[in-house]
């Protein structure tokens, strides 16, 4: 038995990276021990730097497509790269991510009995019909795409979670994350935030790609991952799928508007061609949610990003090499 019964040993899958270094962050603070998993792909030891000497924290440097055998109470499954730019960099790799890190994640839960939370994806809804979109709905989702090893290797994960549960009991949580963004994410991860974010800063031009018609919501870090906590930690909210984002939403010529006007910035917008399958309108419906677990998002997009400037601006002066040539 542990000093402390609320006291449980946590796995986090992909903790050095943006999401799961504020999760581990979080889950320390709440007085669990968390480790961390990473390979680092992404995810960067600076992340979790100031977690390194925690006495409840211990970082193991792996990748989730290979079996691993250790001892924890639950399991929150984020390994997985997340922008777009790196998930096509080494698209098999992707799919084996979401596929095997999914298997191997699960039959470590299924040996230990743990509570296990899968990170999937407003991707998965793909380029949608119905709008905003619902848990219930399908999905139109692309099967041979540049996007598709992202959006089918986490459809084929929650599939997998699903039948663990109904072959085997086990006790899961999937939650679809929307656009998320704030501090760490990485400067050359891709997405838009921090790419328009690094470019105000730099005073160089804002990359809106197609017309910049195409929405998105954007949910701040924090929110997000008191909604995962919360999923964690409910006993009566079943096991989803539950969306998680903020329904906030805004055109990508928006965004870069408000990013120009809240950094001060003199970038001027610069147009580059859509991506292939690149959805255009993408907004979560968090009814269920906001019934099953009380959850409603608290930062609002303008707040939300002075917070995440303020990082970067930080950062950019901090790392020489990140300051443009
Ligand atoms: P991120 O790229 O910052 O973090 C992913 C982490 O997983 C990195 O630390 C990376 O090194 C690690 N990783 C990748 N492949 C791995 C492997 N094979 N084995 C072990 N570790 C591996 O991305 P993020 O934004 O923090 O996303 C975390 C999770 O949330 C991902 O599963 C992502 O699909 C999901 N998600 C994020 C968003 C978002 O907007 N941030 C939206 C939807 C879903
Ligand atoms: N696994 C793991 N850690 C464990 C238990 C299982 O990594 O503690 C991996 C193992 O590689 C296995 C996978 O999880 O292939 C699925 O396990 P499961 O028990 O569901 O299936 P099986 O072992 O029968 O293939
Ligand atoms: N985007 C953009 N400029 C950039 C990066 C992204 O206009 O420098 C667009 C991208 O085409 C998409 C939206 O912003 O329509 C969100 O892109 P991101 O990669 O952040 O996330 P996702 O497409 O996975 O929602």
């Amino acid at each position: 038995m542990r000093i402390y019964d609320a006291q449980r040993r946590i796995l986090v899958t992909g903790g050095a990276g943006f999401l799961g270094s504020h999760l581990c962050e979080r889950l320390l603070a709440e007085g669990h021990e968390v480790l961390c998993l990473d390979n680092f792909f992404t995810g960067t030891k600076r992340n979790i730097e100031h977690l390194l000497a925690h006495p409840r924290f211990e970082l193991l440097r792996h990748d989730v497509t290979f079996p691993v055998y250790v001892e924890v109470d639950q399991i929150y499954n984020l390994a997985c790269p997340a922008s777009p730019v790196h998930y096509q960099h080494d698209p098999v790799q992707t799919t084996k991510t979401s596929v095997h890190g999914a298997i191997n994640m699960l039959g470590l839960a299924k040996r230990l009995r743990a509570r296990i939370l899968q990170a999937s994806t407003s991707e998965v809804y793909g380029d949608p019909d119905v709008h905003p979109q619902p848990e219930c709905y399908w999905g139109k989702v692309n099967p041979i795409g540049v996007r598709s090893c992202y959006d089918e290797g986490k459809r084929c994960a929650e599939t997998l979670f699903f039948d663990y549960h109904r072959q085997h009991a086990l006790d899961i949580r999937v939650v679809r994350i929307f656009n998320t963004y704030g501090p760490r994410m990485h400067p050359n991860d891709g997405r838009v935030v921090s790419n328009f974010i690094v470019q105000a800063l730099r005073g160089q031009p804002i990359t809106v790609y197609g017309e910049g018609a195409q929405t998105r919501s954007f949910c701040f870090v924090d929110d997000l991952v008191d909604g995962l906590h919360r999923f964690m930690e409910s006993e009566q909210a079943g096991s989803g799928p539950l969306n998680l984002g903020n329904p906030g939403e805004f055109t990508i010529r928006e965004l870069a508007e408000m990013v120009i006007r809240l950094t001060g910035s003199r970038s001027r917008l610069t147009f580059a061609p859509l991506p292939a399958d690149d959805p255009l309108q993408r907004r979560p419906d968090i009814t269920q949610v906001q019934a099953a677990l009380g959850w409603q998002p608290r930062v609002q997009l303008e707040e939300g990003l002075k917070r995440t400037i303020a990082y970067f601006d930080e950062l950019l002066g901090q790392v020489p090499t990140l300051r443009p040539s």
